[in-house]
């Protein structure tokens, strides 16, 4: 059995996500976090954070593509009535563009999952196979291209 994956030095989430207990917004370090080190208040942190895990520590993808090394956090939202979507969280900018980061969207789109691309800057882009669409789920968005509906928020 493969061992259970640890955040060692991985602080990526502690940026990429909002902490409500502590009022930190998403995409912003939180004042805690000794950055590729750890919680300096890690005995003490909020139950949201202890909580939280990400694909990688759940097991998904390869060893090496710990967070913090791919710059990209992916997690999973579910929304009722619609599914799960794949969020991908930005840890630096541009990392959205970075091969891991497509490798995710693409594989997604072909099992036809939502994905939703979160960047440090700028709107928040969800993709949603158009397959979907057929299946009921509405018609709304546009289209970039034969594949995938894209709505930007
Ligand atoms: S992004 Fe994942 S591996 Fe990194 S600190 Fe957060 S939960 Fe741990
Ligand atoms: S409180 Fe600790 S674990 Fe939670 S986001 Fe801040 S540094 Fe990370």
């Amino acid at each position: 059995m493969a061992e259970k994956r640890l955040c060692g030095g991985c602080t990526a989430c502690c940026k990429t996500h909002p902490i409500l207990e502590i009022n930190n917004p998403a995409r912003v370090w939180c004042p805690h976090c000794e950055i590729s080190k750890g919680c300096k208040i890690y005995e003490t942190r909020p139950q949201g954070c202890r909580d939280f895990a990400c694909q990688w520590l759940m097991g998904g993808g390869a060893d090496d593509e710990r967070p913090d090394k791919v710059k990209v956090v992916v997690d999973y939202l579910d929304i009722p009535g619609f599914g799960e979507v794949t969020m991908i969280h930005e840890v630096t900018e541009g990392a959205l563009q970075n091969p891991y980061a497509n490798r995710v969207l693409k594989r997604r789109m072909q099992l036809v999952q939502p994905v939703c691309l979160l960047p440090v800057i700028g709107s928040n882009t969800l993709y949603i196979p158009q397959k979907m669409f057929f299946s009921g789920f509405g018609s709304f968005g546009r289209i970039n291209d034969r594949e995938t509906y894209i709505i930007q928020y």
